[in-house]
C-alpha cells in the first residue's frame, strides 16, 4: 500500500495553526525595527509532540502534532555577528581551498584545468541545488532528522515567498554556509593532495551551492531592487532570474527547480527526469512526492501584507 502523505504529506502548520506557535520555545531575537509578516521557524519543544502522528488530523485540517519547526511571524531579518561568522569563517575555509589549489598550478595546462573546473562547478551546481530542492520540497518534513529545518524552510517559502527578499545578506545565506563548514573544512585539509582540478572544482561546487540560496533571493526581487551587476548577470542568463523562478512558484510546485542559473530546468522538465526519479522512489519506497497532488490547506502561497 502506498505511503502517500505518511512522510510526503505532511503539511507544517500555517497561519491557521497559531495555537501551536504558543507551545515553540523562543529562540528569536527581536529586531529594534518593526518587521511586516515576516516568518521564521522556531523549534517545538519535544514535549510538544507527543504523539507524532504524520497525515491529516480526524477533522481534514493539517496535522500539527508531527512537525519539529513551527512558523513564526516575528523574525530577525537583520544579521548578526553569529551569522557574519558562520557565513564568511566557511567562505574563507572555501578560499583557502581554492588559494592552496591555486598554489598547485603551474603554466597555461594548469590554468585551462582550473578554468575547467570552475565552469564545471557553475553548470553542477545548478543541477545539484534542482536535486536537492526537488527532494526538500517533496519528501520529509519538519520532524525529519538532519533535513528537517531545511525541509520545513523550503516548503515555508511556498507559503510566503517576499520573507526571503527582506534578509540581509548573512541573515538569509548562513543557513546553508553553517552545515557547508564541515565539508569545506574536509576540502581545506585535503587541499595539499588534490590535483588542480578537483582542487578547485570542489570549494568552487559548495560555494556556488551555498550562494543560491543569495541567488534564489535575487530571483524574487524587483529589478529596481537590485543592483545593477545582478540585474546585468540575470537579463545575460548567468543567474537565475525572476520569471524563469516563478515558473517554480505555481502549485503543485512539480518543476524549475534549479536555482543557480536555471540552464537545468528545461532538460530536466522536459525529459520528465523528476517524474522517472519519483516513479524509482515509489517504487522502492512507497512514498509518493507532494507535486503529486495539489498543496495542503495551510501550504497555499498567502497575499504578501503591504507595509504600514
Ligand atoms: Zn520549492
Ligand atoms: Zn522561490
Amino acid at each position: 500500500m502506498l505511503q502517500h502523505r505518511s512522510l510526503a504529506g505532511r503539511a507544517l502548520p500555517g497561519a491557521q495553526q497559531r495555537p501551536c506557535v504558543a507551545s515553540a520555545r523562543r529562540v528569536i531575537v527581536r529586531a529594534k525595527e518593526p518587521i511586516v509578516a515576516a516568518t521564521t521557524l522556531l523549534e517545538k519543544e519535544q514535549e510538544a509532540a507527543p504523539s507524532a502522528a504524520p497525515g491529516r488530523g480526524a477533522a481534514g485540517a493539517p496535522s500539527t502534532s508531527g512537525s519539529k519547526w513551527v512558523i513564526d511571524e516575528s523574525e530577525l531579518l537583520t544579521s548578526t555577528a553569529e551569522h557574519r561568522a558562520w557565513t564568511f569563517g566557511p567562505m574563507a575555509l572555501m578560499g583557502a581551498a581554492l588559494a592552496v589549489a591555486g598554489s598547485h598550478v603551474d603554466g597555461p595546462g594548469g590554468a585551462l584545468s582550473a578554468a575547467s573546473a570552475v565552469l564545471a562547478a557553475y553548470v553542477l551546481s545548478d543541477l545539484g541545488t534542482g536535486v536537492y530542492h526537488w527532494s526538500v520540497d517533496n519528501y520529509g518534513d519538519g520532524s525529519t532528522p538532519v533535513f528537517g529545518r531545511q525541509i520545513a524552510a523550503f516548503q515555508g517559502h511556498h507559503v510566503r515567498p517576499w520573507t526571503i527578499t527582506q534578509r540581509e545578506f548573512c541573515n538569509n545565506v548562513h543557513q546553508v554556509f553553517k552545515p557547508a563548514a564541515y565539508p569545506a573544512g574536509g576540502m581545506l585539509l585535503l587541499s595539499p593532495v588534490l590535483g588542480v582540478w578537483p582542487g578547485f572544482f570542489l570549494p568552487s561546487f559548495l560555494f556556488l551551492v551555498c550562494m543560491s540560496q543569495q541567488f534564489h533571493a535575487w530571483s524574487h526581487m524587483k529589478k529596481s531592487e537590485l543592483p545593477a551587476a545582478v540585474v546585468a548577470l540575470q537579463d545575460a542568463g548567468v543567474l537565475i532570474g525572476r520569471a524563469a523562478h516563478g515558473a517554480h512558484h505555481r502549485p503543485n510546485f512539480e518543476g524549475n527547480y534549479c536555482i543557480v542559473s536555471g540552464w537545468w530546468n528545461q532538460a530536466l522538465d522536459d525529459s520528465g527526469f523528476f517524474r522517472w526519479l519519483e516513479k524509482v522512489v515509489v517504487a522502492t519506497t512507497g512514498v509518493e512526492p507532494r507535486c503529486w497532488y495539489p498543496p495542503e490547506h495551510g501550504w497555499i502561497e498567502e497575499v504578501r501584507p503591504q507595509a504600514k
